[in-house]
């Protein structure tokens, strides 16, 4: 049993250290195949389907590189303001472990197709803070190991274990900063707006899901403290796979505490990977950290150089969408948002959500209204970021035609919306499925109508007495009868020409 980590205060923290950051970012891409092989690039899935002889390691397979991830590796790199290797090379990344079917990773050691690059990330308060780019490197995913009869799932305690190759070979591009630092106690949200503004420039890119839940996107996070005035860095730590924007921020905060109170009581950090512990908000000790020696690289004697030509690169320099920087300034002056507006949807994280719904068809207002407003309060209800809903931009721009043909009210609209949260299917399965059609049948109406004006033979006189006021309560019985699904201003209109 490990003691409990000591934990230091946060101000105190940052009173007496610096903290240094380096981010590692793994993106997979959404290519129609994996890396080096012909099989689907499909999330989930039967676990091993979606494997062949070269994704599996057997022995005479040769492996081919996938054009179009590596056109989506130049295109981030790109983005990043990266410089194009001319030439580069696959290495082999040696080691077994169960998940690695190979005994060892393709991926890049010291020839990355991407380098020296920059990426502008802009704080809550409008602070820009300029991240460096050291590299982007493509390499391949690991398959997934399924832990089973333990409690937590982890392979201590465990009965058995399973593993899924579904996800080796999936093709991955590794983007890592430069060591981060002079951000002191804005540490955790420089992190965490770095890799909120990556997610949204890779989802601009078009080139990968970027969904954290589901691990198209990780973050791994070193952290060490500097003591102030101190010029040599700290021995740093790396918590791995951290799965929401909110997670990378709580995990670099978790370990600057944990880091200054070893420190402060004279104690070494080890050189380690850590796991970030979503419940409690603290990490735990993993392996001891490797160096890249103990990996052995060596380049990769089955697949030739990759060699873009300059033609090529700057073709796809022309594909690149706004950097996010001017995107924003855009669309504020596009949806006339006042800066509050726009820092509440920046804020949000719901920028390139809303634009996406227009895109798919609804106005700006409706749609920033649907995501800073009721998705919003859903994705705080489930402590998730606004893009991790499992609801995409154009099921939402469905729903508010929906609204807009009269087919949905704004309740029956929530419900719909519901109903994508829980997995029920696009909004007109939804409908479908929950029987959520607005009543637009007028014979219906008007059976339902007669019988509200029956059972109220009071309000239906005073209505053919002109008392038009009084339709109210004869809209409200009907709406009742009709579950709310009625459209009320029809139901009025019905109401009156009844009585008149
Ligand atoms: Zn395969």
């Amino acid at each position: 049993m490990t003691a409990v980590a000591e934990i230091m205060d946060y101000d105190d923290v940052v009173a007496r250290f610096d903290p240094v950051l380096g981010l590692e970012v793994h993106v997979e891409l959404h290519t129609n195949t994996k890396m080096f092989c012909s099989c689907a690039n499909v999330f989930g899935g039967e676990p091993n389907t979606n494997v062949c002889p070269t994704c599996l390691g057997l022995p005479g397979s040769l492996p081919v590189v996938n054009g179009k991830a590596i056109e989506s590796a130049i295109r981030i790199g790109l983005a990043l303001n990266c410089e194009i290797a001319e030439w580069c090379r696959f290495a082999r990344k040696n080691y077994f472990y169960p998940d690695q079917p190979k005994n060892f990773q393709t991926s890049q050691y010291d020839e990355p197709i991407a380098f020296n690059g920059y990426l502008d990330v802009t704080l809550d308060d409008g602070e820009v803070v300029r991240v460096e780019i050291e590299r982007a490197h493509m390499e391949e995913d690991t398959g997934k190991s399924l832990h089973v009869g333990g409690a937590t799932g982890r392979i201590h305690g465990a009965e058995h274990s399973l593993l899924d190759y579904n996800r080796a070979g999936v093709p991955l591009i590794e983007i890592v900063t430069k060591t981060i630092s002079g951000t002191g106690a804005r540490a955790p949200e420089v992190a965490r707006a770095y890799v909120s503004t990556l997610r949204e420039l890779l989802r601009a890119l078009d080139v990968s899901d970027v969904r954290m839940d589901q691990g198209s996107l990780r973050c791994d996070a070193n952290v060490s403290l500097m003591p102030k005035g101190a010029s040599e860095l700290g021995t740093r730590t790396e918590t791995k796979n951290v799965n929401s924007l909110r997670s990378v921020e709580r995990a670099v905060r978790f370990e600057m505490c944990r880091q200054g109170a070893v420190l402060v009581e004279g104690g070494e950090i080890v050189q380690e990977t850590r796991h970030f512990e979503e419940a409690s908000g603290t990490t735990r000790a993993g392996r001891r950290k490797e160096t890249s020696e103990d990996y052995r690289y060596f380049p990769e004697p089955d697949l030739v150089p990759v060699a873009p030509s300059r033609e090529w690169v700057e073709e796809l320099r022309g594909t690149l969408p706004e950097p996010p920087g001017e995107r924003r300034a855009r669309i504020q002056a596009e949806w006339s948002l006042t800066d509050a507006e726009m820092r509440d949807l920046v804020n949000a994280g719901a920028v390139g959500l809303v634009a996406a719904t227009v895109d798919a068809g609804a106005t700006p207002a409706e749609a920033r209204s649907w995501w800073v407003s009721y998705l919003t309060q859903q994705a705080n209800s489930r402590g998730v970021e606004l893009a991790e809903l499992p609801i995409a931009p154009a099921q939402v721009a469905r729903v508010i035609v929906l609204v807009n043909e009269g087919a949905l009210t704004n309740k029956l609209a929530r419900e719909v919306v519901n109903g994508v949260l829980a997995g029920e299917g696009e909004p007109d399965a939804v409908v479908e499925a929950r029987g959520l059609k607005v009543v637009s049948d007028d014979s219906a109406l008007e059976a339902a109508v007669d019988e509200a004006l029956a059972a109220q033979p009071d309000v239906a006189a005073k209505i053919r007495d002109g008392k038009v006021a009084a339709a109210g309560a004869i809209v409200g019985a009907v709406m009742k009868a009709t579950k709310g699904q009625a459209d009320a201003k029809r139901v009025r209109e019905l109401v009156i020409s009844r009585c008149s």
